[in-house]
């Protein structure tokens, strides 16, 4: 079922979504199982699966030569959504990437999708390959979001890359990525905002935010999107810390800010167990508040580790 459908089916009811990462290359799926199950007793209405391109990785081949070797870490984003379609019964919704993939690999990939009964794709640039600083498309690409949206829904209209031959129409809801503290490459917010209508114009059908911490920051940007014509649903993301590590590394990664208040607990902690706490303790808090603002639906990003979720599920769902 589309996205859409579940969220015009809730009556105004928050759904409880989330999302999960490949295992690393040769670990069995039932590492991804094993993350799922803890989470089904809050009927999750669809499950996020993002996709890795490669990397690249250089190899010591002698007499100071080095191979550079493209590697892909998480494969499998496709057989996952597929395996947890039918172990599950619960929509699965692979993201699909600019980077790396030719327009006719791209519909290609879609073909196959529609093959396998999935009826959702979250559309996304991609992030640069980790040894390369900026992001960079295809020579037969997509150079933005915008653009993999814009194919998706051509080919949901029956044009395919083949024109001279009548296709049969794909059906996908397409969702697309919003950014309540901007994308980190945007020139200002409003920029931002411009170039996210335009994926929504182009026939994104809902949007799901990057993480934030602050909800002032993701009610804000819900009201900037209403106010240039952004009319659907805003689902927001939200990222449990889970560890020390996290105080620095997620606003460093995901280019977010953390509020005073979380911060100066985040301070004290000691270890992980005690970020864990804080992160649990936080994401609790922000998911009542947004749920008591009737948001559609909230989408947490597990990173392959379901405590924290369940913990914050357990009080909200
Ligand atoms: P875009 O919408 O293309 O925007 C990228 C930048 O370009 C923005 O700054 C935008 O303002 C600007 N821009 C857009 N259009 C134009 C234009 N016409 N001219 C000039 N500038 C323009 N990454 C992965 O690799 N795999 C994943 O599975 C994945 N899942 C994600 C899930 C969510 C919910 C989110 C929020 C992000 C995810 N990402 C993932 C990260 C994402 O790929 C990066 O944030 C990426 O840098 C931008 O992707 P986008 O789809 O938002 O790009």
């Amino acid at each position: 079922m589309k996205v859409t459908e579940h969220l015009a089916n809730a009556n105004g009811n928050t759904l409880f979504s989330f999302e999960i990462l490949p295992p690393l290359k040769g670990k069995s799926i039932q590492s991804i199982y094993d993350g799922i199950d803890p989470l089904m007793e809050f009927k999750p209405k669809f499950v996020n699966v993002t996709y890795h391109r490669e990397e690249y990785i250089y190899k010591e081949r002698g007499q100071g030569l080095l191979e550079k070797i493209a590697v892909r870490k998480r494969p499998g984003t496709v057989g996952i959504c597929a395996a947890i379609m039918n172990k599950y019964d619960v929509d699965a919704i692979p993201h699909l990437i600019c980077g790396g993939f030719s327009r006719d690999e791209t519909e290609n990939a879609l073909i196959d999708l529609q093959f396998l009964g999935i009826d959702n794709v979250l559309a996304l640039r991609g992030d640069p390959i980790k040894t390369e600083s900026t992001f960079k498309a295809d020579p037969n690409g997509h150079r933005f979001a915008v653009e993999l949206i814009q194919q998706v829904s051509e080919m949901n209209k029956g044009s395919y890359m083949m024109d001279d031959i009548q296709m049969a129409p794909t059906n996908f809801c397409i969702g697309a990525a919003g950014y309540p503290e901007k994308h980190f490459e945007a020139m200002n917010l409003d920029f931002d905002l411009q170039n996210l209508k335009a994926k929504v114009d182009a026939g994104a059908e809902y949007i799901v935010t990057q993480m934030f911490f602050d909800n002032t920051k993701y009610f804000a940007f819900v009201e900037a999107c209403r106010n240039i014509g952004i009319n659907v649903p805003i689902i927001p993301g939200l990222k449990p810390i889970k560890s020390l590590t996290h105080i620095s590394f997620l606003p460093k990664f995901f280019h977010i800010d953390y509020p005073v208040e979380l911060a100066n607990e985040l301070l004290k902690c000691k270890d992980n167990k005690a970020a864990e706490q804080v992160g649990i303790e936080w994401g609790i808090q922000q998911s009542k508040e947004l749920k008591d603002a009737g948001v559609p639906c909230i989408h947490y990003y597990t990173m392959s580790n379901s405590f924290s979720v369940k913990a914050i599920a357990k009080e909200i769902f």
